[in-house]
């Protein structure tokens, strides 16, 4: 993983660790490019396991004192970063178009539902509110309290490098527990922008912590006795490592991973507005997103008319540099990315598909551009509809009725996000009922649950129980605890050696 860094101009980006930036000392760095010039912008630094455990011993230091803050206190500073985050997120939207690629306006969109997270969080009394039972047995009262982990660790993907780790880090500090979080090295900066945000907010030294990294970091992480709990959100291969390896270290895990979302169009669905969504859900953020749709589940006869109606649309997607506000699809992260995924577009005629539109036509002479691709009459069989091509890529498979459509998802290994696009409310609701996974949209392409929902997919989508943000959150994030009280009185107080019982 390691790569020679050879931009002389290149912006070294360090570790945070204890409330200041801390450069790496292991030697070993990667590169950040940005993907619109495909030019070297920055070096990241990669984690040695003696920084790994530095940043873990910085949260263990500032464990104490913060789980000891009143939750007031703690709801009056998430409003302060409530206020900063949204007063300077143009900033960071910058800084993820530089990085990711991703137009501004969609970083911004990032941001903002980042952002809802953080507002949520803002009722922390309220989410950590227990249950109490008076007199459950005669002068005897039960409660329940929900108390932090200690020092928790997230790992996150390049594609959302600012919302994602808001999933992990606004929930786990606002439960008390201190926080490690180990960005993707793609485009790590976003994560050093919020660290300083954090602290100028009020944050105590050592409560948030950024290691950068690549494998190592991520190891040394699982491996930390002191890690009580891990967070991850990446591809489904590295979720399930992590998975394995946390919890085999007695760690509690979510791992949130890959997806290959369909969206069924069925007969009756107006064609415009579902040709509008598929390009929508299908381009947005070239197709870098876990909740992007992949491929369009044409029933019936409605097929031929919406590929018609997408391949009119395609033109007009404007491909470009993210700053350009006339952008509305920027690059893919790397080039070995923007190559693996055009490969899928090379290949499909191979495979036997159609391909409708080329999106490896045009390209701009530099940057890691693709434009949008459409292929046509896949099938399940193909590498075009198993893999997670993660890119501007929307292959359409025909079926013949609404049941085979149902069968084609449940059959994926992954459960993500799905959308149905009817008229018909009684299929919706069949839909709804029946169809396995995690997210499901009704006519809504990109159904990312509301911040007090919580987020996640079903099988090779997610390994653990636990959805990411919203009350799921609070749960993973907290261990319930239930004391039973009683204020004994002298003149009742006796020797009893029978089981406790509440009559
Ligand atoms: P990735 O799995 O390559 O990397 C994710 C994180 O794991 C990064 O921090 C990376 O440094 C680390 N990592 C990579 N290889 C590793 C290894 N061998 N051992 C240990 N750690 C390793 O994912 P990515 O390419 O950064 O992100 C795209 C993927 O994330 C897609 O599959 C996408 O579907 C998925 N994703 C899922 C969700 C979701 O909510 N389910 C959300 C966003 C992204």
């Amino acid at each position: 993983m390691t790569e020679t860094v050879d931009a002389p101009t290149a912006t070294r980006i360090p570790h945070w660790i204890g409330g200041r930036r801390v450069e790496g000392g292991s030697g070993r760095r990667g590169p950040v490019y940005n993907p619109a010039t495909g030019r070297q912008t920055g070096a990241v630094d990669f984690a040695s396991l003696e920084e790994v455990d530095a940043a873990v011993r910085a949260a263990q230091d500032a464990y104490p004192a913060w789980r000891a803050t009143s939750l007031a206190k703690r709801a009056e500073l998430y409003f302060r970063i409530r206020e900063l985050l949204h007063a300077r997120r143009d900033e960071v939207a910058e800084i993820l178009v530089r990085e990711h690629g991703k137009v501004f306006s969609d970083a911004l969109g990032e941001v903002t539902r980042g952002l809802e997270v953080v507002e949520h969080c803002c009722g922390i009394p309220t989410l950590l509110k227990g249950e109490h039972s008076e007199q459950a047995s005669t002068g005897i009262d039960v409660y329940s309290i929900r108390q932090p982990l200690g020092v928790v660790a997230g790992i996150t993907p390049f594609n959302f490098p600012a919302m994602v780790p808001m999933w992990m880090w606004a929930p786990a500090i606002a439960c008390g527990n201190c926080f490690v979080l180990k960005p993707s090295e793609k485009d790590p900066s976003a994560s050093l922008w919020v660290a300083e945000l954090l602290r100028e907010a009020g944050l105590p030294d050592g409560v948030f912590n950024v290691v950068m990294g690549d494998r190592l970091a991520v190891d040394a992480l699982l491996e930390h006795p002191d890690v009580a709990a891990v967070s991850f959100v990446g591809s489904t291969p590295i979720a399930r490592y992590v998975y394995e390896k946390a919890t085999g270290s007695g760690k509690r895990c979510q791992a949130l991973g890959g997806a290959k979302n369909h969206m069924i169009v069925l007969p009756d669905a107006d064609v415009d507005s579902a040709a509008d969504a598929a390009v929508s859900a299908g381009y947005g953020s070239a197709g870098e997103r876990c909740m992007a749709v992949s491929v369009v589940v044409a029933v019936g006869d409605v097929a031929q008319p919406l590929v018609d109606a997408i391949r009119d649309r395609i033109p007009k997607v404007k491909v470009g540099d993210g700053m350009d506000p006339s952008s509305e699809m920027g690059p893919l992260v790397t080039r070995e990315h923007r190559d693996r995924v055009a490969s899928y577009v090379e290949n499909a005629p191979a495979e036997g598909a159609t391909v409708v539109v080329d999106g490896r036509e045009g390209l701009p002479a530099e940057g890691f551009f693709l434009n949008p691709s459409l292929l046509d009459d896949v099938t399940p069989q193909m590498k075009a509809y198993e893999d997670e091509i993660f890119g501007p890529v929307l292959g359409v498979t025909r079926v013949g009725t609404y049941e085979e459509a149902v069968r084609l998802v449940n059959e994926s290994p992954y459960g993500n996000g799905v959308a149905i696009f009817t008229r018909d409310g009684g299929v919706a609701r069949q839909f709804q009922f029946e169809v396995q996974a995690g997210m499901v949209g009704i006519n809504v392409p990109i159904p990312v649950p509301v911040a007090y929902y919580s987020f996640g997919g079903w099988k090779s989508s997610l390994f653990g129980d636990l959805h990411v943000y919203g009350p799921e959150a609070i749960d993973f994030y907290t261990r319930g605890k239930v004391v039973t009280q009683r204020w004994p009185d002298p003149a009742t107080s006796r020797v009893d050696l029978g089981f406790p019982q509440t009559r």
